[in-house]
């Protein structure tokens, strides 16, 4: 059964959710970005406003359909995030509330996370478990600081964290972050790898009902797939990976994994594809919306001034498959001028909020067990990092490097 993403509107179970969280947005970002700049403190790290917004408002909070209390943490260090991000302050309030349309993906995956893309598919609401929320504000100075020293970080970016409580409501926390994929064109392929093989594997048979599942490791192993970036890309891809991987292993975190969308050049777009919300977009095998956003692959720096600043940022967020290009040749060619039967990967680390000792340990040593243990996905996080990392090494070996290797091995 292909599930697809859905509108939520009025009529939908969590319309009143969706309002909340938007009106909240609205309100507590704009009230942020109407003050002066200035530096952070120590203290913006931790800080949290709250608004109890009701029907009749007040001079503080306008009126607003619902009684709702809101919560926004750590305002100011947000509004610098969404600066470093190259986000204009005024697009986010407009994509994300201009209209208070948002999509909902099909059902939530294991976590029980529920996902709603922008109306223009920018941005992603992503609820989380309060032991995430709690993480994320204990680990946000050395995210800033990773943020601001590593521009083309592969890390999602985060461009908000909130709260919403209804009345006998329980506290839903929420994050605001980039979709990976973009609204402009389709999603040929989508692969979640983590390094691990245990498990990571979607079935190939329910592949003809759900043509556009999210694909696992051990499928992307049998396709014998590679990301053919070329040797340039690749070091810059890598480099930053490792870079990105090392500070979860700081951090303590694991379970993150590399999310990668290929769009098909030979495919195109399907024509008609007017509303948006009924393509499929799929995660965790689960279908929804294609969606994008800023892709924070920002693998290359813009090239010339001279370009505009789209076709500049759509540079920034592509990285695109090489046929063997001869030396000196640039890759960074626009989509317009791209050969037939090529490819456009869109990249990321996502799901970057799991604290290895939240749950971890228990499922590590239970799946210990009974599996090869450094195959099993819940590995500590030095580990986990370093699986990751060779492994993605693998993914973006081209083919031929990779045949290489194979005689090499075979040979050895
Ligand atoms: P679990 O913990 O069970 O893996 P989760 O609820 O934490 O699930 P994620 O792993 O964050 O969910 O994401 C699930 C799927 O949603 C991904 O495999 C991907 O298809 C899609 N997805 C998540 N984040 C993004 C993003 N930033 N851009 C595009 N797609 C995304
Ligand atoms: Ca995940
Ligand atoms: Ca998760």
């Amino acid at each position: 059964k292909v599930l697809v993403g859905t509108k939520v509107d009025e009529n939908h179970a969590n319309w009143t959710t969706a309002y909340n969280m938007l009106t909240g947005i609205r309100v507590s970002v704009s009230r942020t970005n109407a003050k002066l700049d200035r530096p952070l403190t120590d203290a913006d790290f931790e800080a949290k406003q709250k608004s109890t917004f009701d029907i009749a408002g007040n001079e503080l909070v306008p009126s607003a359909k619902y009684d709702f209390k809101f919560k926004d943490y750590a305002p100011w260090v947000f509004r610098h995030l969404r600066a470093l991000f190259r986000l204009d302050p005024a697009d986010y309030l407009m994509s994300l509330t201009g209209k208070y349309i948002l999509s909902e993906l099909g059902s939530p995956g294991k976590s029980g996370s529920f996902f709603y893309f922008s109306r223009d598919y920018k941005y992603i609401i992503k609820t989380i478990h309060h032991g995430e929320h709690k993480f994320l504000r204990r680990i946000l100075k050395d995210y800033y600081n990773h943020v601001a020293d590593n521009p083309n970080t592969l890390l999602s970016q985060f461009y908000g964290l909130h709260r919403v409580k209804m009345p006998y409501g329980k506290k839903i926390h929420f994050v605001v972050m980039n979709n990976l994929f973009p609204p402009h064109r389709d999603i040929h392929q989508t692969f979640d790898l983590k390094g691990s093989t245990v498990g990571r594997d979607y079935r190939e048979e329910d592949l003809e009902n759900n043509p556009r599942a999210t694909l696992k490791d051990l499928n992307w192993l049998r396709r014998k797939r590679h990301l053919e970036l070329g040797l340039t890309k690749k070091q810059l891809f890598m480099e930053q990976l490792q870079r990105d991987v090392r500070l979860m292993q700081k951090l303590k975190i694991m379970d993150y994994s590399l999310l990668i969308g290929v769009h098909d050049l030979k495919k195109g777009n399907e024509e008609n594809l007017r509303d948006k919300t009924l393509q499929v977009f799929n995660p965790g095998g689960r279908e929804g919306p294609s969606d994008e956003a800023d892709p924070n692959q920002i693998l290359m720096r813009t090239p010339s001034k001279l370009e505009s600043a789209r076709k500049a940022r759509e540079l920034r967020q592509m990285i695109r498959a090489e046929r063997p290009v001869p030396m000196g040749q640039t890759s960074n060619r626009m989509p317009e001028e791209l050969e037939e039967g090529e490819e456009v990967y869109y990249l990321g680390v996502i799901d970057c909020l799991t604290h290895y000792g939240m749950i971890k340990k228990i499922e590590h040593f239970w799946k210990g067990l009974t599996s090869d243990r450094t195959q099993i996905s819940a590995l500590p996080p030095e580990e986990y990092g370093e699986r990751f990392i060779k492994f993605m090494e693998g993914v973006t070996m081209s083919s031929e490097e990779a045949e290489r290797d194979a005689l090499d091995r075979e040979n050895a």
